[in-house]
């Protein structure tokens, strides 16, 4: 069974999260794995907006073998995106969206935003405004 919660550590200031994998890149990672450093939890991590060099993210809970199977595939010398895209929708469609957002600022991780009572938009980056809107609206709703 996935995990359908957080790590403690992902909700602290600052997470120590690692890069596992980058799928997606636009200036940052957009879409990728990461992994705690305390725990080993794996994410996936999901850009839903930016606003110059902050990023927006939706998060869910993913199995470490089914990423490193996943990563395996990607990474074993096939440069076909549809393949890619297909083993990453197979990973992502048996994770749990969490309800929060992760910011990252500077390239760096920095914090966890409560999303319990939003609307978490679905669907890829591409497809969606990216026009600052939505970190605005996180980050004002928090302070
Ligand atoms: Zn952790």
């Amino acid at each position: 069974m996935t995990p359908t919660a957080p790590c403690a550590h992902i909700t602290l200031p600052n997470p120590e999260l690692e890069t596992v994998f980058v799928i997606d890149a636009h200036l940052q990672m957009a879409d990728g794995f990461v992994r705690c450093c305390h725990c080993n939890a794996h994410y996936l991590v999901e850009m839903m907006d930016l606003q110059s060099a902050t990023v927006l993210y939706r998060v869910a809970r993913v199995e470490p073998d089914a990423v490193a199977k996943t990563v395996r595939s990607l990474t074993r010398g096939s440069c076909d995106i549809n393949r890619a895209r297909s083993e990453v929708f197979s990973v992502s469609n048996a994770a749990v969206t969490l309800d929060g957002f992760l910011i990252l600022e500077q390239g760096q991780f920095s914090r966890w935003y409560d999303a319990s009572s939003k609307d978490i938009p679905t669907g890829n980056w591409r497809d969606l405004p990216c026009d600052g809107a939505l970190v605005q609206a996180t980050i004002n709703q928090a302070n």
